[in-house]
């Protein structure tokens, strides 16, 4: 049975059928349609047509629509999960977290709906606005498209949508190609809301419909979360729109010669160099290394690694499987003998089989290699000696990304000085760039984007302050 997509609410289907494969073993996962130009037509003008009465939808319907979404996630956690590892690749340890952060990105997302309402401002303290005070309300900016990513197909999807209803604005939600599933059972939990016709829609359509969808004047907000030339493409395409780009990394950490539990930080780093096959925009790529240390980590990092099980996603046990596809394998696999070409050593890994790259270790290799200056976006780690904390600043901050960076010390302050010298949106100290609790402030600089996600941050960037003044008080 094909899975439908849902217009305005309703689940719909068309003759344009888009089959989703496993990344792991080629099988087929599922299939679904593509929306028709008519379909966009019907969502996008629904969407304009709620957009005044969402707006004004008490918080406490939109509260209870995301609790529901929520607790259902929960509810259907191990269904969901199959799922995302199936269209995904993704290991279903990894997938089941995945579930359960959606479900508290909802779940936030309701408490965030119950207590978003500005601000009373004082006017009077100058003389010409004695007896006058501000109501500074948050409203909705209009209408969002949201465009997703394949590497969390539940939870940045959860992103897009969980804030937009608790702001009470209408999404239209564009889907990664490669995993469309996922996304469109979450449409499934959101049509047993009570949230009117319009207020969301899911559309798998082909990127040329997206790209004209950007520039749909009834949608002035644009959300995207990938790649970096399609989102500074959107951006340079609709410079007028509020556009919030969540974009690529080549995310450090830094141990520094005072961090005492070094099996520690290596099972960390191994562990998120490696977790979705480093397709994650904050997964650990590079580790520069004080020289101090450097052999003890070096070799934590490795033996880590080797425990780590690759293969068949949906095995309990396993926990790197493929990549999204072989030609994302071919490219993850030719920089990696480019970088031993240029001098690098391999300390484990290297290897390939069809979609699935061995996780690997590189170490001592030139800061211009595409595996330290690019975004690998595969299961690759760099290992780097460096002589200070200072040279390790460098050396992150050399990247033109900046999405969030890792220290490994217990000194307050260095933790201080990381934060006032790092290029990037956020410092986590005592552990791997890749923490990111799903309330937190998330976001980058440089090449890795435009403004925050984070459910309160998306909150804040949906909206716009209105003032209303009162006079004679
Ligand atoms: P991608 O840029 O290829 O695709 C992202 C989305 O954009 C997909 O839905 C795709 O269909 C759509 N798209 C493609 N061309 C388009 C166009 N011309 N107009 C409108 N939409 C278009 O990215 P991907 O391969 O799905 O995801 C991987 C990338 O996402 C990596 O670079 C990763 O770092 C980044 N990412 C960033 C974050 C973050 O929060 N910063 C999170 C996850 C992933």
């Amino acid at each position: 049975m094909t899975t439908p997509y849902w217009v305005a609410g309703s689940a719909t289907t068309s003759a344009a059928e888009l089959a989703v494969h496993s990344p792991f073993d080629g099988a087929l996962v599922g299939t679904t349609s593509q929306a028709t130009a008519a379909d966009v037509e019907r969502a996008v003008a629904a969407a304009e047509a709620v957009a005044p009465d969402l707006a004004v939808l008490p918080a406490h319907a939109r509260a209870a629509a995301l609790d529901h979404v929520s607790r259902r996630l929960l509810e259907r956690a191990e269904e969901i999960a199959a799922l995302i590892t199936a269209e995904a690749g993704k290991p279903v340890k990894w997938a089941r977290v995945e579930v359960t952060r959606a479900a508290s990105t909802f779940r936030w997302a309701a408490e965030e709906a119950r207590r978003f309402s500005g601000e009373l401002q004082r006017l009077d303290t100058d003389p010409t606005a004695s007896g006058r005070m501000a109501l500074v309300r948050r409203v909705p900016r209009g209408p969002v498209l949201g465009i997703a990513p394949f590497n969390f197909p539940l939870n940045l999807v959860a992103h897009k949508v969980a804030p937009a209803i608790a702001v009470g604005a209408p999404i239209i939600l564009k889907p990664a190609p490669a995993t469309p599933l996922t996304a469109l059972l979450l449409g499934e939990l959101l049509a047993e809301t009570d949230l009117p016709a319009g207020a969301w829609s899911v559309l798998p359509v082909p990127n040329e419909v997206a790209a004209e969808l950007v520039t749909d004047p009834r949608l002035p907000v644009v959300t995207f979360t990938g790649s970096g030339p399609v989102g500074f493409g959107i951006l340079d395409r609709v410079p007028r729109k509020h556009v919030t780009l969540e974009l690529g990394g080549n995310a450090a950490a830094i141990v520094c010669p005072d961090w005492t539990d070094i099996d520690w930080a290596a099972q960390r780093l191994a562990t998120f160099a490696m977790y979705q096959a480093g397709q994650s925009c904050i997964s650990v790529q590079r580790v520069y290394v004080h020289r101090a240390v450097y052999d003890e980590v070096a070799a934590a990092v490795v033996a880590h690694v080797d425990k780590l099980g690759t293969g068949d996603p949906a095995l309990p046990t396993t926990d790197v499987g493929p990549l999204i596809n072989r030609q994302a394998a071919d490219r993850v696999e030719s920089w990696v003998s480019d970088a031993v070409a240029a001098g690098a050593t391999l300390l484990t890994g290297g290897g390939r089989d069809g979609s699935t790259v061995a996780p690997t270790v590189l170490s001592g290799v030139p800061e211009d290699a595409k595996v330290v200056a690019e975004e690998v976006f595969g299961p690759v780690v760099v290992l780097q000696v460096v002589d200070s904390v200072e040279e390790a600043f460098d050396k992150v901050n050399a990247s033109r990304f900046g999405l969030q960076a890792g220290v490994f010390t217990h000194d307050v302050r260095t933790a201080f000085l990381a934060s006032a010298k790092l290029a990037v949106g956020g410092v986590i100290v005592g552990d791997v760039p890749s923490f990111r609790p799903d309330q937190m402030p998330y976001g980058g600089v440089k090449e890795s984007g435009i403004g925050r996600e984070g459910v309160r941050s998306t909150m804040d960037d949906l909206t716009e302050q209105r003032v209303l003044v009162l006079t004679g008080l």
